[in-house]
């Protein structure tokens, strides 16, 4: 997809922090960390939103739990907990309109979230 920021980051053309990618998935850190662990996953293949996904996408969209799993404990937050989000829309606080989810751990999480 021309002229977005997370296709850029997933084929190289802006740099970022990588700490994960498996060839269809990647994580990297987030710009303006909000935790002292905060990670972005992505897909590769593009969807504005979650609401652009299809059914074949099933599977694909599922290994990004695996992926929050073992990011969590290279990261060493299976005690202390972590929180794994996805904001979809702008009305949610989406900014980037590739799909998304953050990672966040480090540090006690409120609920509910602002
Ligand atoms: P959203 O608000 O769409 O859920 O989250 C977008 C996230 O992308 C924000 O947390 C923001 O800090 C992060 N972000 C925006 N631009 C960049 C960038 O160029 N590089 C990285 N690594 N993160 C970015
Ligand atoms: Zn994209």
């Amino acid at each position: 997809m021309d002229n977005c920021l997370f296709c850029k980051i997933a084929n190289g053309e802006i740099e970022s922090e990588i700490v994960y990618n498996d060839g269809k998935l990647i994580a990297f850190k987030d710009v303006n960390p909000q935790a002292p662990t905060h990670l972005l996953i992505i897909p590769k293949k593009h969807f504005a939103t979650l609401m652009d996904i299809e059914e074949s996408d099933r599977e694909l969209m599922g290994s990004v739990c695996t992926v929050a799993k073992i990011l969590a404990e290279k990261n060493d937050l299976e005690a202390s907990g972590f929180r794994l989000v996805l904001n979809c829309g702008s009305g949610a606080g989406q900014s980037v309109f590739h799909v998304h989810f953050h990672l966040l751990g480090g540090r006690p999480m409120k609920w509910p979230p602002g």
